[in-house]
Parts: C-alpha cells; sequence; structure tokens
C-alpha cells in the first residue's frame, strides 16, 4: 500500500490523542449553537477506525462500521458515546426526521475535497486512486480548494441566504440553512450537484444529491489530520491556514504548529 501524503504538520491521531480532545477539548456549547439553525432531532454517527487502522481492541470488529447514534436525549450522551468509541471521524445526519421517524427534508450541502482537485504535481483523482493515494492530498491542493469554496460560496449565495463554510480537516463544507432547501426534491438536488460541477467545483456529487447523508460534525476532531472541524467565515477564508490556524489545532499537538 502506498503511503499517503499530507501538509506537514498533519497526521493521524492515536487513541490517546482522540480521548484527550473528546474529554476535555470537544465543545458542547459551540456544537450547540451550529444546531440552533438545524430543525427536528439530529442523529450523529461515528467511523472507528476505517481509515487509520487506529480502533480500540474490543472494537476491532467494528472498526470500518459506520455506527448510528441514534438514541440520545443531550449532547452529553452523545459525547460519552463518542467518548466510548473514540472514534477516527464523527458526523451528523443531515436527513431531518418527524416524530415517527419518517424523512421529511434534508439539509443541503456541498463537499469540496482536496483529492477531487487536480493537482499539477499529484494529478487527477484517478491519478491518486491508481497509487492508492486517494485520501491524499498536499498544500498546494488544500489551497485550490480553498479558492474553489470561496468561489462555490459566492455562487450559492445568490440563491440561499443561510450558507456556512466549515473547514472540514481535509477540505471545505458549505452548508444552506434556507427552510426550503431542506424541501428540494431528490432530482433537483441532483440537478444542482450537476451543475456545480459542471462548473468545475470539485465537489463530491453524493453528498449534495443527498445518497450520502452523513457530514462531519462540526467542532469534532477530524483523525486523520488531527484538526478541529471548524466553521469559518467567508471574508477570513482567503487568509485561513489550517496547516497552522490555533483555533483548529487540537491542545495534543501542542503550539509548535500554530501561527
Ligand atoms: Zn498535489
Amino acid at each position: 500500500m502506498a503511503k499517503y501524503y499530507m501538509p506537514e504538520g498533519m497526521r493521524y491521531a492515536t487513541l490517546e490523542e482522540r480521548k484527550e480532545f473528546y474529554t476535555a477539548e470537544f465543545s458542547l456549547s459551540k456544537m450547540a449553537q451550529w444546531f440552533e439553525k438545524c430543525i427536528g432531532k439530529v442523529n450523529f454517527a461515528v467511523i472507528i477506525g476505517r481509515h487509520t487502522r487506529i480502533y480500540p481492541e474490543k472494537y476491532r470488529e467494528d472498526a470500518d462500521t459506520t455506527i448510528i447514534i441514534d438514541e440520545h436525549q443531550s449532547l452529553s450522551q452523545v459525547q460519552n458515546q463518542i467518548l466510548e468509541f473514540l472514534p477516527e471521524s464523527a458526523y451528523y445526519d443531515r436527513n431531518v426526521y418527524d416524530e415517527n421517524d419518517r424523512k421529511t427534508g434534508q439539509e443541503l450541502a456541498f463537499d469540496l475535497d482536496p483529492e477531487n482537485i487536480t493537482c499539477p504535481i499529484h494529478g487527477s483523482l484517478a491519478d491518486k486512486m491508481k497509487r492508492h493515494q486517494g485520501l491524499s492530498f498536499c498544500a498546494l491542493e488544500l489551497q485550490m480548494v480553498k479558492e474553489q469554496a470561496i468561489r462555490l460560496y459566492e455562487y450559492l449565495e445568490k440563491e440561499f441566504s443561510e450558507t456556512r463554510i466549515v473547514y472540514s480537516g481535509r477540505g471545505f463544507h458549505i452548508h444552506v440553512f434556507d427552510p426550503e432547501a431542506y424541501t428540494l426534491s431528490d432530482k433537483k438536488r441532483r440537478e444542482l450537484a450537476r451543475t456545480v460541477k459542471a462548473k468545475g467545483f470539485g465537489i463530491d456529487e453524493w453528498v449534495t444529491a443527498g445518497e450520502m447523508r452523513l457530514i462531519r460534525l462540526p467542532y469534532s476532531l477530524h483523525g486523520l489530520v488531527s484538526r478541529i472541524v471548524l466553521p469559518v467565515e467567508k471574508s477570513e477564508l482567503e487568509r485561513f491556514n489550517p496547516v497552522v490556524d490555533a483555533r483548529c489545532i487540537p491542545k495534543f499537538l501542542g503550539e509548535a504548529f500554530t501561527s
């Protein structure tokens, strides 16, 4: 298996580091603020060790599984479950359900990842896949994906008013909280995904079309790169550098990398 490459300072988090982060640093109040905009009950999900192969021994069998967390009364119960699994990744479900657990809509989102960027050095996603480096990315790809996030935000702003940008740990997510976006038909979502893709944005169409309903949880730890998933203002995006920005660097990395 080929080695993953990542911008300097980014690396897998250990189990002990995940534990330290979710015990002491994970902000339930910031997370609660994020979900103020969401309608209805939110379900969560974790993946323990699919990509990193780092997992608590007792969860060896479930390391690859997407584990849904839907039985919780509070965010602190969600935190407790995350501490039980110590996952590499945490997500929430964009689907909105009624009291009978019937789906009534879905938050619209756009997922821009550096692997979807064709890099002058590392080539296209197909090239990277051929070398088994589908999750690798470089500083240049990170810069390019940031520029795409700015442009995509500006494009979406013309149509929607409640848009937010999140640094996902690798690339960027754009979330749309306009009520009418929740009720878009599957057909409309597919069309929107295709339109945005045709404009040259390196989005993951499955996320926008709705087939992939999970999205990375803001303020959680991205365990492949040891970065905190962070909502960022559009106005600061130009200067934003997740390799050194203190707000997305967990304490366990120390201050070595922060600017
Ligand atoms: Zn590259």
